[in-house]
C-alpha cells in the first residue's frame, strides 16, 4: 500500500507493516481489576517515561513509519504530564492519530485539558455499571466519578468514544446487556473484548461470545454487520436497530487476527515488545536516538507471525496451531507472564 506522506514504511518478516504504537507511559495504577492487578500494593518497582523519552521515541518511531499512537498504562491518566504527553505525540512528526485508553476515573479533571491538548478518540475501561459489582471487579468505588467523566468526554463533541468491557463467567449477563444499553441514545460504541490468559488472566474464565450475542439478539433485536471499520483495532462491529452507537466484539485468543497485525509496543520501562502474548523484545537505549533505530528494526524483524495464545492448555485446541518461529529468531518463544498493567493491553 502506498503511503500518503511518502515516507518510510516499517515492515516485519511477515510482510506487515507496522504503523501503530501502543505506549505505555506509566506501569502505576489507581484501579486493582481482577484479571489485570493483584490487590493492594503493586510490589514491583514501578515506571514512568519521562516527556522527554517519550518525546524521542515518538519522533523516532514517527520517522520509521508509525502514524497512530494509543497512550496505555497501566494508568495512563495517573502520569504527572498526561496533558504535555498528548500536545507533544499530537505535535510529533507524522503522527496522525493520538487516542488513549484509561479506567475512566481522574477524566472527571482532565477531559477539558486532554481534549484541548487535540486527543482523537477516547477508550473507557468499563465492565459493569452496578456499583457493588464495579467495587468487586476494580475493588474501588469509583463507579460516580467514571461516569462523569464519561458524560463529560461525550459532552464534548467530536472525540471518538469507546466503551471496553471484558466479560468473564462469572459476568451477570444483564450487567452486560445494560452495558450495550449505553450505545442506545449516546454516541458511543462499547466493545467486548475477549479475556486473554495474560498475567492474573490466566486464573480466570472468559464469557463464550456466543452466549452474550444471543442475549444481545434476544434483548435488543438483529446484530447487523458494519463493514466500516471504526478505529484502529480488529474489532467487529454490528448495528442493533435504534442505536445510536454500535457494539463491537475483539477476540484476539479464538478469532486470530496475528496476520493483520501493525502494532508495536514499548512497555514504560523502555522495553519493546515483539508480541502482547510473547516474553520476548529489545530494550530500547532511550537516550541514543540512532541506536534506537536499530534496535527496533531488529525488534521488529523479531516479530512473531502469531501469538502463543493457542497453545495454552485453557484456550480452544481446535484453533489452527501457529506458525513455527522463524530462523530469526534467536530463542524459543516464551509465553508472557507479566501483569497486563506491565503491558497496556
Ligand atoms: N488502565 C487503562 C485501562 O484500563 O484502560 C489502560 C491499561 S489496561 C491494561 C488496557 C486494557 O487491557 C483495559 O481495557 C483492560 O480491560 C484490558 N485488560 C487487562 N487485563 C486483561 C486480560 N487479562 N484480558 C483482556 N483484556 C485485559
Ligand atoms: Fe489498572 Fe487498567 Fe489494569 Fe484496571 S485494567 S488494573 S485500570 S491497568
Amino acid at each position: 500500500m502506498s503511503d500518503p506522506n511518502c515516507t518510510p514504511q516499517l515492515a516485519d518478516s511477515h510482510g506487515r507493516v507496522m504503523d501503530y504504537l501502543r505506549l505505555a507511559v506509566t506501569d502505576r495504577c489507581n484501579f486493582r481489576c481482577v484479571y489485570c492487578l493483584p490487590d493492594g500494593a503493586d510490589e514491583s518497582e514501578p515506571h514512568t517515561l519521562s516527556l522527554a523519552q517519550i518525546e524521542r521515541i515518538l519522533r523516532v518511531l514517527g520517522s520509521m513509519g508509525v502514524r497512530k499512537v494509543k497512550i496505555t498504562g497501566g494508568e495512563p491518566l495517573v502520569h504527572p504530564e498526561i496533558v504535555d504527553i498528548v500536545r507533544l505525540a499530537k505535535n510529533s512528526p507524522n503522527i496522525v492519530n493520538v487516542t488513549l485508553t484509561t479506567n475512566g476515573l481522574l477524566l472527571d479533571k482532565l477531559a477539558p485539558g486532554l481534549i484541548a491538548a487535540g486527543l482523537d478518540a477516547v477508550n473507557i475501561s468499563l465492565d459493569t455499571l452496578d456499583p457493588a459489582r464495579f467495587h468487586y471487579l476494580t475493588r474501588r468505588d469509583y463507579l460516580p466519578r467514571v461516569l462523569a467523566g464519561l458524560d463529560l468526554v461525550l459532552a464534548a463533541g467530536d472525540l471518538a468514544v469507546k466503551v471496553n468491557c471484558v466479560p468473564t463467567a462469572d459476568s451477570p449477563m444483564a450487567d452486560l446487556l445494560a452495558l450495550a444499553g449505553l450505545a442506545k441514545d449516546r454516541r458511543l460504541h462499547v466493545r467486548y473484548i475477549e479475556l486473554m490468559p495474560i498475567g492474573l488472566g490466566q486464573g480466570l474464565k472468559g464469557l463464550d461470545p456466543q452466549e452474550l450475542t444471543r442475549a444481545l439478539v434476544a434483548t435488543y433485536g438483529p446484530l447487523t454487520p458494519v463493514s466500516r471499520q471504526l478505529g484502529n483495532g480488529p474489532a467487529t462491529y454490528f448495528a442493533l436497530p435504534g442505536f445510536v452507537g454500535r457494539v463491537g466484539f475483539i477476540s484476539a485468543v479464538q478469532s486470530r487476527f496475528c496476520d493483520r497485525c501493525n502494532r508495536l509496543r514499548v512497555t514504560a520501562d523502555g522495553f519493546f515488545k515483539t508480541c502482547l502474548h510473547m516474553d520476548r523484545g529489545l530494550q530500547l537505549p532511550l537516550a541514543d536516538e540512532a541506536a534506537m533505530v536499530e534496535t527496533i528494526r531488529r525488534a521488529v524483524r523479531l516479530k512473531p507471525a502469531s501469538h502463543l495464545f493457542n497453545q495454552d492448555p485453557q484456550t480452544p485446541q481446535d484453533s489452527p496451531a501457529p506458525q513455527a518461529p522463524r530462523a530469526d529468531q534467536s530463542a524459543d518463544p516464551l509465553p508472557e507472564n507479566r501483569l497486563m498493567s506491565r503491558i497496556g493491553g
